[in-house]
């Protein structure tokens, strides 16, 4: 069994671009990335923090607004319309979730698909499923593919079963396991809380991602054997002998799937880093592609 590090992918990944931002800024320009979070939860708050040192230790120019929960619709589409005319800015992130009487969906549809980096805005969705080389795709999918691409694992005529059908994991990563090219070319099929049989549906599977927000939902029982598993879930579950009376799992019951497989994803070190790592890639591509 392997043990897919994304620690180190993400390592090789911001390596990469370190050295696109080195040539961008030989040809005078800084790839500058503003997160923009609204109000203060507490977990969405640690994202943006750790956002922003990321881009800090790259040497991106970074922007961090914390704007109160109180903030209008209104007023986060002007902050949104700024940054979308402001050229030291070539990507925007707005944290989600945002607090309940903003509406998401317009927020996203209001920033500039070519400076989200997200890969949220309808333009960026259909440019992923028109296999639009130009268009961004979600950073924690592509994160997920570009695993499968280092740990060497052929998905060309692989059958991959994706659980979890969200716009921000599960879409995307269908779409990209389906396009052309590596890191794709697979028969994908995706599941979701509406599937019947699951465990049947995935033993079939040579590579499942696991997308579901369900502590160890994946058990052994419906992952073959020799089968590659990549865990994106992040869940709390109490721990009261950690010091935060917390831990970190995964949506795969690690211990006894892993024995079980040809190679996994750990949970914390496997797809969060990746997340971060593709958010910076996202950036410096942006950047890149201002210029023409
Ligand atoms: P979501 O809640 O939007 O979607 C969950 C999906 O799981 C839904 O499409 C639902 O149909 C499916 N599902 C729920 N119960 C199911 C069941 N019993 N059987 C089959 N499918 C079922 O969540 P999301 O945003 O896609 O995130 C999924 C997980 O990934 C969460 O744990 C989240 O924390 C994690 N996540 C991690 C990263 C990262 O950087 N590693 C990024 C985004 C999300």
């Amino acid at each position: 069994m392997t043990l897919i590090s994304g620690s180190q992918v993400a390592e090789k990944v911001l390596a990469e671009c370190q050295r696109g931002i080195a040539a961008l800024k030989a040809r005078g320009v800084t790839p500058g990335l503003a997160v923009v979070l609204v109000g203060d939860d507490p977990a969405s708050r640690a994202y943006v923090r750790s956002k922003d040192k990321k881009c800090r230790d790259l040497g991106l120019y970074s922007v961090k607004l914390e704007l109160p929960a109180t903030t209008t619709q209104q007023e986060l589409l002007d902050v949104v319309a700024k940054l979308n005319a402001d050229p030291a800015i070539h990507g925007i992130l707005v944290q989600s979730p945002p607090p309940k009487h903003i509406d998401e969906a317009a927020i996203v549809r209001a920033i500039d698909p070519a400076k989200d980096v997200d890969g949220f805005h309808p333009v960026n969705v259909a440019k992923l499923a028109l296999e639009d080389p130009t268009g961004f795709v979600p950073c924690t999918p592509l994160g997920c593919q570009r695993l499968l691409i280092d740990a060497g694992i052929e998905t060309k005529g692989a059958h991959a079963v994706v659980i979890g059908r969200s716009m921000i994991v599960g879409k995307p990563m269908a779409m990209l396991l389906m396009a052309k090219g590596p890191g794709g070319d697979a028969t994908v099929t995706v599941a979701h809380s509406r599937t019947r049989d699951l465990a049947a549906i995935t033993r079939e599977a040579d590579i499942i991602i696991a997308a579901i927000g369900r502590p160890s939902f994946v058990k052994a029982e419906h992952v073959k054997q020799g089968a590659v598993v990549i865990d994106v879930g992040i869940n709390r579950v109490e721990d009261l002998g950690s010091e935060k009376g917390y831990k970190l799992v995964g949506d795969v019951a690690f211990d006894e799937v892993a024995p079980k497989c040809r190679a996994i994803t750990p949970v914390p070190g496997g797809v969060g880093p990746m997340t971060i790592a593709m958010l910076m890639a996202n950036t410096v591509k942006a950047c890149q592609q201002s210029l023409g």
